[in-house]
C-alpha cells in the first residue's frame, strides 16, 4: 500500500512539474500562463494531451516532437522528475500533515525560482512575497519554534549578505530577499543550515567551472538555485542538522 501512495505522490508532483515548465518558460517572457495551449517551438504543432504525460511522454517520443521530430529539451522531464521527487521526500519526511503541504509548496517555489534564476539571473519579487505568505502560515500554525527565532531568521543571513553586496557588488538583491523571507520561514537555526548547504553547493560548482575554465557558463553562477536547494533541505532536516551540529560542540 505504501508503494502505491508513494508513486501517487510522485506522480502528483510530476504533473505539477509539467505545469511549472510552462510557468518557467512563459513568466520571464510575459506570456499568459493560463491562456493558450502548448505548442512545439519548432513546427508550432499543438501538443496533444497524450504528449503531455510527465516524463513518460518524453521517453516514449524519445525526446522528439511527435510531428516534426525536432529535439525537445531534456530540461522538461528533469524538472518533472525533480518536482515529483521533492513531493515524495516531503511526504516521506512529514507524512499526511500540513507541514507536508508547506514543504511541497516550498519545493515548487524553489524549483521555479531556481530555473528562472538560471535563465534570467533574476528572482522576481512575487516569489519572495509567496514565500513570505507561506512563512506566515508556517509560523502561525505549524512551527514549534518561538516567534523570536523566526524573526532572527529573517535577518541572520540577509544582513551579512546585504553588507557583502554593498562592499563587493557581487550578490544580487534577489538572493538577499530570498534569504530574508526563507529565514523567517525556517527560523535562524535552519537558516544557517540552508545557507551552509547553498554556499557549499554553489562553491563546489564555482570551483569546478574555474578548474575546467568554463567561466563563460555564467548562468550556472547564479547563486539562487544553490540557496533554493539549501532552503528546501533545511525545511526538511535543518533543525535536526543544527541540533546534531551543536551537540558536537558541547
Ligand atoms: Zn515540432
Amino acid at each position: 500500500m505504501d508503494i502505491v501512495i508513494n508513486i501517487s505522490v510522485f506522480a502528483f508532483g510530476a504533473i505539477l512539474g509539467s505545469f511549472f515548465n510552462v510557468v518557467i518558460f512563459r513568466l520571464p517572457r510575459k506570456y499568459s500562463i493560463t491562456h493558450g495551449t502548448s505548442f512545439c517551438p519548432h513546427c508550432k504543432h499543438r501538443i496533444m494531451p497524450l504528449e503531455l504525460v510527465p516524463i513518460l511522454s518524453y521517453l516514449f517520443l524519445k525526446g522528439k516532437c511527435a510531428h516534426c521530430h525536432a529535439p525537445i529539451s531534456i530540461r522538461y522531464p528533469i524538472i518533472e522528475f525533480i518536482t515529483g521527487l521533492s513531493f515524495l521526500f516531503s511526504y516521506l519526511r512529514f507524512g499526511l500533515s500540513y507541514a507536508s503541504i508547506i514543504a511541497m509548496i516550498l519545493a515548487s517555489l524553489c524549483i521555479i525560482i531556481a530555473m528562472i534564476d538560471i535563465d534570467t539571473m533574476e528572482i522576481f519579487d512575487r516569489f519572495h512575497l509567496m514565500i513570505f505568505a507561506l512563512a506566515l502560515v508556517h509560523v502561525l500554525f505549524i512551527s514549534q519554534l518561538d516567534i523570536v527565532s523566526h524573526l532572527i531568521g529573517f535577518f541572520i543571513i540577509s544582513i551579512p549578505l546585504y553588507v557583502i553586496a554593498v562592499i563587493t557588488n557581487g550578490i544580487g538583491g534577489g538572493d538577499i530577499k530570498l534569504m530574508a523571507v526563507s529565514g523567517f520561514l525556517l527560523g535562524y537555526q535552519a537558516t544557517l543550515v540552508a545557507f551552509f548547504f547553498g554556499a557549499v553547493f554553489g562553491g563546489m560548482v564555482a570551483v569546478y567551472l574555474l578548474l575546467t575554465k568554463q567561466t563563460q557558463m555564467k548562468s550556472l553562477m547564479a547563486f539562487g538555485p544553490y540557496l533554493c536547494i539549501g532552503i528546501y533541505i533545511a525545511y526538511l532536516y535543518g533543525m535536526d542538522i543544527f541540533t546534531w551540529y551543536m551537540s558536537l560542540l558541547t
